[in-house]
């Protein structure tokens, strides 16, 4: 149905909702086969939870700390559309034992945007269509075709098929908004898998000396703590850390203020690596709808009669690379049907 053939070339309009690596991946791919995709994100640019923070002197990335590539569609992927916006990250990556003791991860290449982690989505976001600060609140039906409707009250369309790459809570709101039944209960299964994760990031004006560059921690606070100025293609004076809470942790302190969850990831930290000074400046932010533990993995969705595909991390993985392949699996299943 969505695929072109050289006797009878046909052109659809798809919408896609949310513009992360699953909604970048997605439209491009689709473009390839000349389709007409416009993506609606709801933030002011596109990348999802592979994000930075402003902060003095540069940025930190306060999401996706970094990434394999362990797919060849996904380096080729990235280097036809991204290429110079990630690195490898030779860093060193080390993990607590639960009696404590510290062991190098194996070595495997993990790769990062340059300069931050943005890079990679802005490079993604060049060759795609994408209407930012636009929140999709509701599909409408017409005839066999979909409008999108707005939080503002704007209608955009109408497209012949729609994927939505946002995560679960905010699919399921979408469907059921919609009045999507079947489709916003089967969301719930997945929404309930989704977890919090606080994350602050700390500089100090002195560079600190540390073992590793990028640690999983035992500890009942901190889940991971990383040099984020260890990156390559970051400039910065002194260092920034980027710590991130654990999934437990973050759960019960959701509705914590950003200066009490700060003030106890940085005593974590100090506990975690025997550092002493305080930093020098830090920064929280709360992702609300963070990773997902492991559940059912069907790589993509795709109803076929209502013209609606589901792509994202949470249905492959949940990483970055299982957003692109997420993405690429629905894209194919879609251009067969
Ligand atoms: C703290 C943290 C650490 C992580 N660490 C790693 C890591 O080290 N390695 C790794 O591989 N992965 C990591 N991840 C996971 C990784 O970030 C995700 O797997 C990946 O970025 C998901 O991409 P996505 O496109 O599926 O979803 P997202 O990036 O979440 O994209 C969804 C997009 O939809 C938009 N959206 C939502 N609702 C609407 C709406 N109604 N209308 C319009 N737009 C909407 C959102 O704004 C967002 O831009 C981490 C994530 C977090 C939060």
């Amino acid at each position: 149905m969505f695929n072109q053939t050289d006797q009878m070339p046909v052109i659809r309009r798809i919408a896609i909702v949310g513009s992360g690596m699953a909604g970048l991946s997605a439209a491009l791919l689709l473009q390839e086969q000349n389709h007409e995709v416009t993506i609606f994100e709801k933030s002011r640019g596109p990348g999802g939870r592979m994000a930075a923070k402003r902060v003095a002197g540069g940025s930190v990335d306060i999401g996706a700390q970094y990434f394999t590539i362990r797919n060849p569609a996904f380096s080729a992927f990235l280097n036809r559309y991204a290429e110079g916006s990630f690195r490898p990250w030779p860093g060193r990556f080390g993990y607590q034992t639960t009696s404590g003791q510290w062991e190098p991860f194996p070595q495997e290449t993990r790769y990062v945007g340059a300069p931050r982690m943005t890079a990679i989505t802005r490079g993604l976001s060049t060759a795609a269509d994408v209407q930012a600060q636009t929140r999709i609140y509701s599909l409408v039906r017409q005839g066999q075709q979909w409008l999108l409707n707005d939080t503002d009250g704007e209608s955009y369309g109408p497209f012949d098929a729609v994927i939505v790459t946002a995560p679960p809570a905010q699919t399921r709101d979408m469907f059921s908004n919609s009045r999507l039944t079947a489709l916003s209960d089967q969301m719930q299964d997945h929404v309930s898998h989704i977890q919090p994760c606080w994350a602050t990031a700390v500089y100090f004006r002195q560079a600190l000396e540390q073992p590793y560059d990028g640690m999983r921690c035992q500890n009942p606070i901190l889940d991971w703590i990383a040099n984020n100025s260890s990156k390559p293609g970051r400039d910065d004076s002194g260092q920034w850390w980027v710590l991130h809470a654990t999934p437990q942790w973050s759960r019960e302190h959701e509705n914590t203020s950003a200066d009490k969850v700060s003030a106890a990831m940085i005593e974590a930290f100090k506990k975690v690596t025997g550092v002493t000074v305080c930093p020098d400046d830090w920064i929280s932010h709360r992702w609300l709808y963070a990773k997902s533990s492991p559940t059912e993995q069907p790589g993509f969705r795709w109803y076929g009669d209502q013209r609606i595909g589901l792509a994202g991390d949470w249905l492959s993985g949940g990483r970055v690379e299982g957003a692109f392949n997420s993405a690429s699996g629905l894209v194919a299943h879609m251009l067969a049907d």
